[in-house]
């Protein structure tokens, strides 16, 4: 009975692997300060209890429980997990678009659960998926693994795909005509097929919609400089999405498609590469939030590693300094700006990812509110804020550690030294721990 061995053999490892995963009741995190992603100041002499799942507790340090197991962290900065806001775990390489058309779902999904999960362990504990170039539904297969326990990863949400006209950022524009191929984008012209994509899209699973307002820089064949989408399309996207109670995120780079999405209802502009002062105006008024993923340009300039390189470069070296600044009006302003990357797929390191910080901070942010864009502002974007985003009592224990103060250097951010998701522990590496072996 080989099957019935197999299955046994498979019930044991489970168990074992269950076991192994059993945390304590309660923990005790000592660090020698803690950013609890809502105020402005570093707590000193701090514990944070966590019990099960959630936080429960922050007292003096002289007050820990007795029977909670204390963990230490000398020389170390408690804040909340960071969330990335903007992603797309499953591309693979750097010409995505390749990648995409060589790579099977499947492929993408095993890639990509084993990007997650160096993701988590560089201390993101929420990604806020934004389209994948996968034909079929990989992320969100990903994301229910995750939930049920089967995986350990981050916490997902998002879209499965990004929605883009014919001839768009989401589609391949470099085959001849004879050439029939599945987009890594999901192709919808007119309001009638637009409604229907968003309609698949929260079908299968999608909390956010994703739509490629502009152009891309990052795809080949299209400009970012031109408004995609119709003023017909634009409303039917956000008026289908918000009756059935699904936010827009909108892939905005011109200036008129930056402020058509905030005035039609987006809840978040990605990238707003060519905002102005009415961008900005537009966006207090209609309290959109902004996530401008500044990093990832940086990453690729003159790197050529893109397919379409020429269009990276051509922004970087024209407009990032500009941008910048745009974007350092905006948080002044008051526009609630959050933190994505846009840059770690399989390809790239991930403690890279964390960089975005130290670009906000040089477009004006202080370090604490670079910070909160990465936590407390996130958690409010993706409207987890009552669960997740802060250290706070009631909240759910994603924690991380980073070594030395991160007021001082946000760079910090890039190398936690603890992470706990749910009040798990992912890693230590004080002592040597690791829940995921890859
Ligand atoms: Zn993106």
């Amino acid at each position: 009975m080989p099957i019935l061995n197999a299955l046994r053999l498979a019930l044991i490892v489970l168990t074992i692997t269950l076991i192994s995963n059993v945390s304590a009741e309660q923990y005790a995190l000592v660090a020698d300060g803690v950013i609890d992603g809502k105020s402005n100041d570093l707590l000193k002499g701090k514990a944070v209890i966590v019990t099960g799942s959630k936080i429960t507790a922050i007292v003096d340090v002289n007050r820990i429980p007795k029977d909670a197991m204390k963990v230490n962290l000398p020389g170390t900065t408690l804040m909340p997990g960071m969330i990335n806001a903007h992603e797309h775990p499953l591309l693979y390489k750097n010409d995505y678009q390749n990648a995409h058309l060589q790579g099977s779902s499947a492929y993408k999904a095993l890639l990509g659960l084993s990007n997650l999960q160096r993701l988590l362990q560089a201390g993101w504990t929420t990604i806020r998926v934004m389209g994948d170039g996968d034909v079929y539904y990989a992320n969100q297969d990903i994301r229910k693994t995750i939930d049920a326990g089967i995986f350990i990863g981050p916490r997902l949400t998002g879209a499965a795909h990004y929605i883009s006209i014919t001839g768009g950022g989401g589609d391949v524009n470099y085959f001849s005509p004879e050439q029939n191929v599945v987009a890594d984008g999901l192709i919808a012209d007119g309001p009638d097929e637009i409604r229907k994509a968003i309609r698949k899209e929260i079908k299968y699973g999608s909390d956010w919609i994703k739509i490629m307002v502009t152009g891309a820089f990052m795809s080949v064949g299209d400009n970012p400089r031109n408004v995609s989408f119709s003023p017909e399309e634009l409303s039917a996207a956000i008026e289908e999405a918000s009756r059935q109670n699904i936010p827009v995120a909108a892939h905005a780079h011109a200036t008129a498609g930056i402020n058509q999405a905030v005035i039609a209802g987006a809840r978040s502009i990605e990238h707003g590469s060519y905002l102005d002062e009415e961008s900005i105006a537009l966006m207090v008024e209609h309290q959109t939030y902004y996530v401008p993923t500044i990093y990832v340009g940086d990453y690729y300039a003159n790197s050529g590693k893109l397919l379409a390189q020429s269009k990276n470069d051509d922004f970087y070296l024209s407009f990032r300094d500009d941008w910048l600044v745009m974007i350092g009006k905006a948080h002044k302003a008051g526009v609630k700006i959050a933190v994505g990357s846009d840059l770690c797929g399989y390809a790239v390191e991930s403690h890279v990812c964390a960089r975005e910080f130290a670009t906000l901070v040089e477009a004006g942010l202080s370090p604490m509110d670079a910070i909160k864009a990465g936590t407390s502002v996130g958690a409010e974007l993706l409207q987890w804020d009552d669960r997740i985003g802060s250290i706070e009592v009631n909240k759910l224990a994603d924690i991380i550690a980073v070594p030395g103060n991160p007021l001082l250097d946000v760079s910090a951010l890039e190398k936690p030294v603890f992470v706990m998701k749910n009040g798990q522990i992912i890693i230590n590496t004080l002592e040597n721990y690791s829940a995921i072996n890859n």
